[in-house]
């Protein structure tokens, strides 16, 4: 098993070569970067060595160890994506579902435009007034930007509210770490590096206002407890106590981003379950900004309400993916249904151009960690349980089609 799976290790790592955005985070031998980087294998050399170690996996006997298991299937899930990675970069065209299944082992549901409207109707009664509704919801939001000046205090707080909350859960390594930039020009908000030995880094994108409840869901979403805590106990658990070096990497256009986004989102509100975060801002973070804390309450209601709005942005993407729409029409469904803004619509479609379907990770994503998460005993009214069921998940390699 360990040679199978090394050998899948040093595959991503070549396909690493062909797609840039491809190895998300690396930090096993060096000197098996540095072969990829030298032998440089051709796109049907690693096609044809993932197809050998497939088969070489389906001549295992299942293990009678639950994990082993896990790994066993979670190994051959991952090279059937790598493969279909491979095919896309020959110049094979998949629709939007069909990606999204092959690289990711699952399929957003599809909503009509209908669905949307009723969201934005009841918006549309909370904005009275002429003119698009997004430019009232964007009036009405202007009043909750974190200046510029205070972004890295606001931010740093909210991290420590977050780590806090989840080390009174989880116990993680003393040394775990990370560190924040801010930066310009990118295609997403916030990004987590990971380099291994339990440290991240993590960069903030500055070029659109960041309103304030992009505190406490980038602290909670890239740092704890998702991304950086999922990577710290995968290292911890799995490359650590096990040995399963496989997890040394981390492919970006694969099955485990569904679990890494979908935890991500999930932990939110995990770390701060029910009123706890609307406390919580109102009177500290909004204080911090020095935006209106008696308005935190009023936020929070329209955030939920516009939360509802998130599977627009899975229907631009598979309509512009499946080449039905243009960019620019991308752009006005998104500012439309989405309410996004122009510049941030603008933003959202250049992440498509980038990252395709890998946008369903987010939200489905977060659906189905809920749903896995809940239907094992782990309801928000169950916070001890929750936070069992939820570190299992971050511990364990879990497919996507296995969370129920
Ligand atoms: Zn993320």
């Amino acid at each position: 098993m360990d040679s199978l799976a090394e050998g899948y290790a040093k595959l991503v790592l070549a396909l690493g070569q062909h797609d840039a955005d491809y190895v998300d985070a690396y930090y096993g031998p060096a000197d098996w970067r540095k072969e990829a980087e030298t032998r440089k294998a051709p796109l049907d050399r690693i096609a044809l060595d993932a197809t050998e170690i497939q088969t070489a996996l389906a001549r295992q006997p299942r293990p009678d160890d639950d994990m082993a298991w896990l790994r066993l299937q979670y190994l051959q899930r991952q090279l059937s994506s790598l493969l279909a990675r491979v095919r896309m970069l020959k110049g094979e065209r998949l629709s939007f579902d069909e990606e999204s299944n092959a690289l990711y082992d699952a399929v957003a549901p599809t909503f009509s435009e209908s669905h949307f409207q009723e969201v934005l109707d009841r918006l549309d009664e909370r904005f009275p007034g002429s003119g698009p509704l997004v430019q009232r919801y964007e009036a009405f939001r202007r009043a909750f930007v974190i200046p510029r000046t205070k972004l890295d205090a606001v931010f740093q707080r909210a991290i420590q509210a977050c780590r806090g909350a989840t080390r009174a859960h989880v116990a993680l390594p003393e040394n775990e770490h990370f560190k924040v930039e801010y930066v310009t020009n990118k295609s997403w908000s916030g990004y987590n590096w990971y380099q291994g030995e339990f440290h991240s880094l993590i960069q903030v994108n500055t070029d659109l206002p960041i309103y304030i409840d992009r505190a406490i869901d980038l602290a909670c979403h890239e740092g704890y407890p998702g991304h950086h805590v999922y990577n710290v106990l995968l290292e911890k658990s799995l490359v650590r106590d096990r040995g399963w070096k496989e997890f040394t990497v981390y492919a970006l256009f694969s099955p485990q981003s569904l679990i890494a986004e979908g935890t991500a989102n999930f932990g939110i509100e995990v770390a701060f379950p029910g009123d706890e975060r609307v406390d919580f801002e109102r009177t500290v973070l909004f204080p911090l900004a020095g935006l209106e804390p008696a308005r935190a309450v009023e936020y929070y209601e329209v955030q939920a309400l516009v939360d509802h709005l998130s599977y627009a942005g899975n229907e631009a993407a598979r309509g512009y993916i499946n080449n039905q729409i243009d960019a620019a029409q991308a752009t006005a469904w998104l500012e439309r249904y989405a309410l996004m803004p122009h510049d941030r619509a603008a933003q959202r479609v250049r992440f498509f151009d980038q990252y395709r379907s890998y946008v369903i990770n987010y939200n489905l994503g977060k659906d189905m960690v809920r749903r896995y998460i809940e239907s094992r005993g782990g309801t928000a009214g169950q916070p001890a349980k929750r936070w069992h069921e939820f570190v299992g998940l971050l511990s364990s390699p879990r497919l996507p089609s296995g969370l129920q």
